[in-house]
């Protein structure tokens, strides 16, 4: 796109903007914003706006809480979900200290980091993210519920679909922003959807993911629902992910997992990025499955995976290759869900890809059976690993990686296996209606 200064200040005069919001990502994936009115713009484009870094979720550094926001000016888009006089446009910024260098715990810096060296080894990083959320009905005082009383299943359509025109809704919206939709449908679980939209540039499309996250929540809203992305909602139906497609180009375009001499027609560096995901796996599941509730998805029996495994053919593992060859060939990974930092996430999982190309890792075979069938021996002869079973466990193991501390970087790191840690604490101490109703009465 190429937007200047002069370009943004012409386009908010022309559109009658009024309101522009600042956004930025927390290190736990919370978008964030402050709003400024039209007579700030030109001051915003010049990196001017200042906020108190101290009162942002993984920011907090007290001795220099003051931190500016420089607006990436690609990202100045119009909100079409605003009103339409007096419009609200929003740019997405990079958080700086006030000596003029970048906060090393914004997400988006973590993840231009490690964009950064795929750019040194000539490759551009695609991004194709399918996000799955549930739409509940909300009580009396507006607030979420796990209600609906949809019954709709997989591909479903109205009038069984009541989430329909909320969906409608949420792909106009996000096509008025530049989003390219590919396709839009309901989930397996009655009130669940999911919206695709194609794959881009990884930055960009970390983004988008944050846009479009927002413009789903508010479409939903205003159809008297609530979407929500929790990745488990309702025990015994499946769960939300998000579905991570990935991809690696050249400089001239060229999608350079292809080969099509390979029997499963990927080249070498596909196969090292395969592996390179699998060796840091267990290491990094606590930044792509950050929560309690993530372990609870991924169970068998619902789509999720639970075992380290990959497939050319089939959907039960945690790496699968989509049938699309050309430019569309991918790896497919499927346990993250969309309660992970997306900027964290892909940054993680390049991060891991790259380890893959760059030592010249090699995945097991692939697996072509459905390994929920296979028995433990069977597994463990095929050297079949679990993913981490719940947070704890996700934490010890990133404890471990050193892998995962070299993307973070230390501070972020140590901040946020501290975080997660308490969180799990507090959870685990909570003594829950299932204890009660298994117990309580018999002992
Ligand atoms: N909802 C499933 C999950 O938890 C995925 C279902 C699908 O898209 N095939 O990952
Ligand atoms: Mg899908
Ligand atoms: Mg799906
Ligand atoms: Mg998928």
């Amino acid at each position: 796109m190429g937007y200047t200064k002069q370009k943004i200040l012409n386009m908010a005069e022309t559109e009658d903007v009024e309101f522009i919001r600042l956004q930025f990502t927390d290190l736990f994936g919370t978008l964030k914003n402050v709003a400024i009115t039209k007579s700030q713009l030109a001051k915003a484009l010049d990196n001017k706006i200042m906020f108190d870094g101290s009162s942002i979720e993984g920011f907090a550094r007290i001795e220099e809480s003051d931190m500016y926001l420089y607006p990436d000016y690609d990202t100045f888009e119009i909100l079409p979900f605003r009103p339409h006089q007096g419009k609200v446009a929003r740019m997405i910024c990079d958080v700086y200290k006030p000596d003029g260098t970048q906060l090393e715990n914004d997400p988006r810096y973590i993840l231009k980091k490690v964009l950064k060296e795929a750019e040194d080894m000539g490759y551009e990083f695609n991004v194709g993210p399918e996000c799955e959320f549930f739409l509940f009905h909300t009580d009396d005082y507006g607030n979420p519920t796990t209600i609906s009383h949809e019954k709709g299943s997989y591909f479903d359509l109205g009038p069984t679909d009541l989430g329909e025109n909320a969906r409608r809704d949420m792909v106009l919206n996000l096509e008025e922003m530049g989003f390219e939709v590919e396709a839009s449908h309901h989930e397996v679980a009655p009130a669940q959807h999911e919206i695709d939209f194609k794959y881009g540039e990884a930055l960009e499309t970390a983004d988008k993911i944050m846009t479009y996250k927002l413009t789903v929540k508010t479409i939903a809203k205003r159809h008297g629902l609530y979407a929500s992305f929790m990745p488990k909602p309702k025990y015994g139906m499946c769960g939300s992910g998000m579905h991570i497609n990935m991809s690696l180009f050249n400089k001239e375009g060229q999608n350079i997992f292809v080969d099509e001499n390979d029997k499963n027609g990927l080249s070498k560096e596909a196969y090292n990025f395969i592996a390179g995901l699998m060796k840091h796996m267990r290491s990094m599941t606590a930044i792509i499955n950050p929560i309690v509730n993530s372990y609870k998805r991924l169970v068998p029996g619902y789509e999720a995976p639970t075992y380290i495994a990959w497939s050319a053919t089939n959907r039960s593992p945690l790496i699968r290759v989509p049938a699309a060859r050309g430019l569309g060939t991918r790896v497919e990974l499927r346990s993250p869900d969309c309660a992970t930092n997306p900027y964290l996430a892909i940054a993680v999982c390049l991060a891991a890809g790259l380890d893959g190309i760059k030592n010249n890792l090699q995945p097991v075979e692939s697996i072509q059976r459905d390994i929920y069938s296979m028995t433990d021996e069977e597994r463990d002869e095929a050297g079949i690993e679990n993913l981490p079973k719940n947070l704890y466990e996700a934490i010890q193991e990133m404890r471990k990686s050193d892998f995962v501390k070299g993307v973070l970087g230390k501070e972020v790191f140590k901040k946020y296996i501290k975080a997660k840690e308490e969180e799990w604490m507090e959870y685990t101490s909570q003594v829950t209606d299932w204890e009660i109703d298994r117990y309580l009465g018999r002992i």
